[in-house]
């Protein structure tokens, strides 16, 4: 029998009204039920929430924590499906790709616009287009499932803050579709030319802090460049510096 795990970690999909607005509160278990998704045989789903947080909270140090069990689930499930609020999604996709090196599996990000708790929320999907490529996919990787559309982890951006195709993949075509009938649609040219492994499975949590993304922009004041060097983070490399 195959198994996939099924990983919680907050953000709208878990969310629940309460006084103060929406908050992350439901646990995967809870928000599998909300779903009420229905496995073809052949398949066993087991869940761990490892954390249950608004995603803008989440921390290098929780980026570990994923990587971690991401890398341990690898050897004892067949793929992997994480459960993430959208507002960084693309980076805990993006730095998974870099700290869980050459899965075999899949392992598949995704998340909702609106509360699985919510009439018409999209979690119900985005769960069901998740767990059905992490069962069924022809490659292994990290990807993110969002509408329909499996993209490459180390690509996506959330570009858009209400509507539910919220992801795209930057530079690098889709790698397949999920229509309603729950068949996975490859992109042939990305298939073949697609990445495989190119050693044995790794994890290597290592960060840099002092990466700074800065948008350079008209007028920007030279001062926060020198507040910039001054906590030891250089440009390009430590020549360039000025
Ligand atoms: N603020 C939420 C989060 O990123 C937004 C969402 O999940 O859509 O956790």
């Amino acid at each position: 029998m195959k198994k996939i795990l099924v990983l919680g970690t907050g953000g709208t999909i878990a969310s629940v009204k309460t006084e103060e607005g929406f908050k992350s509160s439901l646990d995967i278990n809870e928000i599998l039920r909300h779903a009420g998704i229905k496995l073809h045989n052949g398949y066993e789903i087991h869940t761990k929430n490892i954390l249950n947080i608004d995603s803008t909270l989440i921390q290098p140090e929780d980026w570990e924590i994923i990587a971690k069990e991401v890398y341990s689930g690898l050897r004892d499930y067949d793929g992997i499906v994480i459960s993430h609020g959208t507002d960084t999604l693309a980076y805990t996709s993006s730095m998974l790709s870099f700290m869980v090196q050459n899965p075999t599996k899949p392992v598949v990000i995704t998340g909702a616009m609106k509360p699985i708790t919510e009439p018409g929320s999209d979690a119900v999907k985005n769960l069901r287009d998740s767990l059905l490529f992490a069962m069924e996919a022809k490659i292994g990787g990290i990807f993110v499932v969002f509408n329909g559309k499996v993209m490459n982890g180390c690509r996506v951006s959330k570009i858009n803050s209400v509507d539910v195709d919220a992801f795209k993949s930057i530079n690098y075509p889709d790698i397949a579709y999920i229509d309603e009938g729950g068949q996975i649609k490859y992109n042939a040219n990305i298939l073949d030319s697609y990445s495989r492994p190119r050693g044995s499975l790794k994890l290597d949590t290592q960060y840099d802090p002092r990466v700074f993304v800065l948008k350079l922009i008209p007028g920007l004041d030279s001062r926060v460049i020198d507040g910039l060097l001054d906590m030891g983070c250089f440009i390009g490399s430590d020549k360039w510096n000025f």
